[in-house]
């Protein structure tokens, strides 16, 4: 079966939602993006930069969506089998392929997508799949002018805990 095939077929029956995607921008972009579509064209005030509620029931914007998502994906890979079945490697390999057509936001699953394309799931071994999530978030971390993290240090960040015992 030919995953992005399907995708790309099905992609073109969508229709455009009328509101702005709230997990596809930063609250302050997505914030002005509104207040245009009020016609109200005040800028958000600095405070306004960040979503006042992130934890109270409302909600995702870009980022935290995407930072709860990161959380997610390292998780699942640092718990992944260490030597996965044939089965389960191809589960996984599947499963980053839909994700990567359901990512809410779109212009990142578009990207996400592309990426995957050009350096399919590597998911042979939990190590492997592990130093290929951190690849990928590394990509987009370029992307966005952010610092690359190390990937000798995700079983650290995400499995074990800090070798300094700072974790518990
Ligand atoms: P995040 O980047 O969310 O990282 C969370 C934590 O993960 C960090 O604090 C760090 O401890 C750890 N970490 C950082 N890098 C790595 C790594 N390489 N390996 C392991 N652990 C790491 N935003 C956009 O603006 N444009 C995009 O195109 C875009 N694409 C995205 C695609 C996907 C699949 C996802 C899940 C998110 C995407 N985002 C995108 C969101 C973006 O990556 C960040 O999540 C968001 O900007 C918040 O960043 P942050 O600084 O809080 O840390």
């Amino acid at each position: 079966m030919n995953i992005f095939k399907d995708m790309e077929a099905n992609g073109k029956e969508s229709t455009q939602p009328k509101k702005p995607c709230r997990a596809c921008y930063d609250f302050k972009s997505w914030t002005k993006m509104q207040q245009n579509e009020l016609g109200n064209k005040s800028t958000p005030s600095s405070n306004e930069n960040q979503n006042p509620h992130p934890s109270a029931g409302c909600p995702l914007d870009k980022d935290e969506l995407g930072r709860n998502t990161w959380g997610f994906l390292h998780t699942m890979a640092a718990y992944f089998p260490d030597t996965p079945t044939a089965r389960e490697q191809k589960q996984m390999t599947y499963f980053m392929k839909l994700f990567s057509k359901y990512y809410p936001c779109d212009h990142c699953a578009e990207d996400f997508r592309r990426s995957i394309r050009e350096s399919p799931p590597e998911t042979t071994t939990r190590w492997g799949f592990s130093q290929w999530l951190c690849r990928m978030h590394n990509q987009v971390n370029k992307k966005l002018g952010k610092e690359e993290f190390d990937c000798n240090l995700v079983d650290q960040r995400w499995k074990d805990g800090w070798d300094d015992g700072s974790c518990g």
